[in-house]
């Protein structure tokens, strides 16, 4: 059987469904509906918010469809409000690792993309993922997400042993502790696999909800062409017990506003069928140029710099108990402006190119790289400047390590618990990361951080243990988490 057809008798089952959950004419038609929402229409739409309720689609098209600066100036006061009553001041980073960029699809966007003569094509060797994961860790990274294009020669069995590589590289006291995956949607048969070999979150971005625009970008008779294969993904890990997946879609190929809405529909159909259990994650990239892909050199549907920061904004205020991930595709001064509008992870010091951390020097690597990144500091400068910017860096890894995934997570997020876990969490790693990997101007910024948030503490017994703890890892001590 060809790569291709792996997959053929799965994909019958998904082209006999009569609909599946994303109806492009009746999210038209909310948008439209309210195409000239009143100031009193968005606030009515805030003040559900307020009380950390997931949103219905037409209270999300209110929004994305406000242009009143006053109350957009009220939707961003209350994203920041949520994300940090909900998760406190911490954001989370993380790094990739490109694993390949050998790839059988040819998306149109992509600089991967099989047609792209212009890529040198390249598979990490376990040895070369060990010598990458040892940079990083170096670095003082702790997450990252492994990334690969579709290809026979990187199927699920090497899938597998690379995670299980990166999980046994070691380097002085560093390790990563979790490995999220982004690749190709599965079949159950082979999210079982990834399960048992204990993934981190599984990944899989619609890049584009609109049903015609992804049949323009992925052409037919690829795997990537079918819609529903890739709609249906996260169901098929959810109901073999994958239950910590992410979606995302690429902004800039359709309507920004279709593509929220998508988004929206999307978690609504997981949280009806699998118990409230929506997606960890939410991304949300933008379109970067890359080498040899014309395409997206002129975009009908680029997405503004202000429309960026909107649409983060609703996202927060939309699906609340979501983790959202604003990646290094975005220049230090977007970032800077969005972070705080409800961002909870962030990666620094990322390479995209596949080898790209063993040549560092270079930062990028266009001819191996899917698209160009905006911010290309180290994760030290900018785990310094969020510590000045009012946020706690953290390097957590505790929850899915401590099983709290899937309905326990949305359990303890839904119970404004998770910022008793993640500022505590965050203090211990940050303070690792500080002993083991800061420079100096770094570590200062950071545990003036740190004091000012173990200040902020209640007086309690999470905060003696935090106190202690933070004794323990001055003392050589590694890896404490609540
Ligand atoms: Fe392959 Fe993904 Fe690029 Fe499409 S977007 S060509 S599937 S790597
Ligand atoms: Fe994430 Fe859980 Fe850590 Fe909070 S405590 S940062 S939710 S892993």
């Amino acid at each position: 059987m060809s790569f291709l057809d792996k997959y053929a008798e799965e994909f019958k089952k998904y082209d006999s469904v009569e609909n599946d959950f994303i109806d492009d004419d009746k999210i038209w038609g909310q948008l439209e509906k309210w195409s000239k929402p009143s100031k009193s229409d968005v606030r009515r739409v805030l003040d559900k918010a307020a009380n950390k309720i997931r949103l219905e689609p037409e209270e999300m098209a209110v929004l994305i469809q406000n242009q009143d600066s006053e109350t957009i100036n009220e939707m961003y006061a209350l994203a920041n409000k949520l994300k940090r009553e909900i998760y406190g001041d911490r954001i989370v980073f993380f790094a990739p690792l490109y694993i390949s960029n050998k790839c059988v699809n040819k998306c149109k966007y992509c600089g991967f993309r099989s047609e792209n003569n212009e890529i040198e094509r390249r598979t990490l060797t376990m040895d070369e993922i060990s010598e990458e994961v040892s940079i990083m860790i170096g670095e003082g990274q702790k997450r990252t997400v492994l990334v690969y294009g579709e290809s026979p020669e990187t199927n699920i069995d090497f899938m597998c042993d690379s995670i299980k590589q990166v999980y046994k590289t070691k380097n002085g006291n560093g390790e990563i502790r979790r490995a999220n995956i982004n690749c190709a949607p599965l079949s159950r048969e082979e999210l079982v696999k990834l399960k048992e070999v204990g993934i981190g979150t599984y990944q899989v971005f619609q890049e584009t909800y609109h049903h015609k625009t992804y049949r323009e970008m992925h052409p037919e008779g690829t795997i990537k062409g079918n819609y529903r294969w890739r709609l249906y993904a996260q169901d098929r890990a959810l109901d073999v017990g994958l239950d910590d997946v992410a979606i995302g879609a690429l902004f800039g190929l359709y309507d920004w506003r279709f593509e929220l809405m998508g988004l929206l529909y999307h978690t609504i159909h997981m949280e009806e069928k699998y118990n409230g259990v929506g997606p960890h994650t939410i991304s949300f990239p933008r379109i970067e140029p890359a080498i040899g892909t014309p395409y997206v050199s002129n975009l009908k549907y680029a997405v503004s710099d202000e429309e960026f920061k909107k649409l983060v904004a609703i996202l927060r205020l939309s699906v609340p108990y979501t983790g959202m991930i604003l990646t290094a595709r975005e220049k230090p001064e977007v970032r800077r402006e969005v972070i705080p509008l409800g961002v909870s992870q962030i990666d620094a010091g990322s390479r995209i190119g596949v080898g790209g951390y063993r040549k560092s020097e270079a930062n990028m690597l266009p001819d191996k790289e899917q698209f160009q990144l905006g911010d290309t500091r180290s994760l030290d400068d900018v785990i310094k400047e969020t510590c000045g910017m009012d946020s706690l860096p953290s390097f957590c890894t505790a929850c899915y390590r401590a099983g709290r995934t899937g309905e326990h997570f949305m359990e303890v997020a839904k119970n404004s618990f998770v910022h008793n876990f993640c500022m505590p969490n965050a203090i211990l790693t940050m303070k690792e990361y500080l002993l083991d990997f800061a420079s100096e101007d770094t570590r200062e910024a950071g545990e003036k951080a740190i004091s000012k948030y173990l200040g902020m503490m209640k007086e309690d017994r999470v905060k003696q243990y935090v106190v202690e703890a933070i004794g323990r890892l001055e003392k050589g001590e590694r890896d404490i988490r609540l």
